[in-house]
């Protein structure tokens, strides 16, 4: 049965997104989040301001919610322990634990057979020194986003910049992936073992951070296929329960999974503009026990994110920029109050033409060449 109160851990831009779909289905929404005010606090019923590790304000969340459910991925053991206990996380905690560690991840999705990029766990400098390989990357284990605590090896003369992903723990070498393409498949799954999914995601990313998505991804139908499958056994595997992102590089016609996501994710947002259902929607859907949305994309998209640096931090008010791309797209703004470099802000996405509207976003000059 549908329920009432949805419970949000965690209050940014996704969080928001949730809420908004969430609502205009007619449920009410409580957010924890430790920033008073945040995105997802503007548009929710119940704001509880609190650290994700206050245990009270973990059980005052649970307490006023019929579901809980998440945007913030790092939430801690306990209060995940305290959670699967106490309250109704439809999504459990296994999806969640496995995208919580990158080798732990890596690790479940190769015994699944489906392929990886070559990768050994790294415990420390000295453990560095004897596994190293190049080119690769060394990312912390736990913790990062965004590009945030990687570091790209060439040689062993990059050895040392390591120390600092290494300071923060543990961490996972990687092989260099000399990538054609990044992709990503959004799926969800219901409480029932429905599951439906999103088209392919083609996107690019700029210093780490995703900077545009093209939907559908333009690639050969054998490869979608294969993408789809590996992204929809990654779902049943892991027993995911909601929206599920999987991201992944294409090389040579072959695909291997970067990183899993067990929530909506930045390179799904396309959806809320150019599918039947959104991404938030599906989400909504999946983890309150409805029947899933019809996730057929009616447009192509293409959809650009809008940072920090894209906005003028003293008149966030400003939307002159953005004015001539709203004729074939839709703006989402976040209600973020300050402008910081590399913050996502929100993002636009534009239907009909890819081309075009890859040509009309260029035009504008708001996110330079690559724009
Ligand atoms: P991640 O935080 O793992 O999603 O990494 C952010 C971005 O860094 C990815 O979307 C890629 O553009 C790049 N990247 C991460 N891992 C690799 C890799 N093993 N090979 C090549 N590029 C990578």
């Amino acid at each position: 049965m549908p329920c009432k109160t949805i419970g949000i851990i965690g209050g940014g831009q996704l969080g928001r997104m949730m809420c908004l779909a969430a609502k205009a289905m007619g449920y009410r929404v409580a957010v924890l989040d430790p920033t008073p005010g945040c995105p997802c606090a503007q548009v929710a019923d119940v704001e509880i301001t609190a650290g994700y590790g206050d245990m009270g304000a973990i059980a005052r969340l649970a307490e006023a919610s019929d579901v809980v459910t998440y945007e913030f991925e790092n939430i801690d053991a306990e209060a995940l322990a305290f959670l699967e206990k106490r309250a109704y996380l439809p999504q459990g905690t296994v999806a969640l634990r496995t995208s919580q560690h990158r080798v732990r991840e890596k690790t479940a999705i190769r015994d699944m057979g489906i392929p990886v990029p070559d990768f050994a766990p790294i415990a420390d400098a000295e453990d560095l020194a004897r596994k190293a390989f190049y080119p690769s990357v060394l990312k912390t284990a736990t913790g990062g986003y965004d590009g945030k605590g990687q570091v790209v090896l060439e040689t062993s003369g990059d050895l040392e910049a390591a120390a600092r992903a290494l300071a923060a723990g543990e961490c996972i070498l990687e092989k260099r992936v000399p990538f054609d393409m990044e992709i990503s498949v959004t799926v969800a799954r219901s409480v029932a073992g429905e599951t439906s999914v999103f088209p392919v995601a083609e996107n690019v990313h700029v210093g780490g951070i995703l900077h545009t998505t093209v939907a559908p991804a333009r690639i050969p139908a054998g490869l979608e296929a294969r993408a789809v499958d590996a992204a929809l056994e990654i779902a049943r595997g892991l027993g995911s329960v909601g929206v599920l992102a999987v991201e992944m590089f294409v090389v040579g016609g072959e695909i291997y999974v970067n990183e899993i996501a067990p929530r909506p994710h930045n390179s799904g947002h396309y959806s809320m503009d150019a599918c039947a259902t959104g991404q938030f929607e599906q989400h909504v859907r999946a983890v309150c026990g409805l029947p899933l949305g019809d996730a057929r994309q009616l447009a192509p998209a293409v959809m650009v994110n809008i940072l920090g640096e894209h906005m003028d931090s003293n008149d966030m008010g400003n939307l002159a920029p953005y004015l001539p791309l709203l004729r074939g797209g839709k703006l989402h703004l976040y209600g973020k109050a300050e402008a910081k470099k590399g913050r996502k802000m929100g993002h636009v996405t534009m239907l009909g033409d890819v081309e075009e509207s890859l040509r009309a976003i260029g035009a504008t000059g708001i996110w330079g060449a690559r724009g």
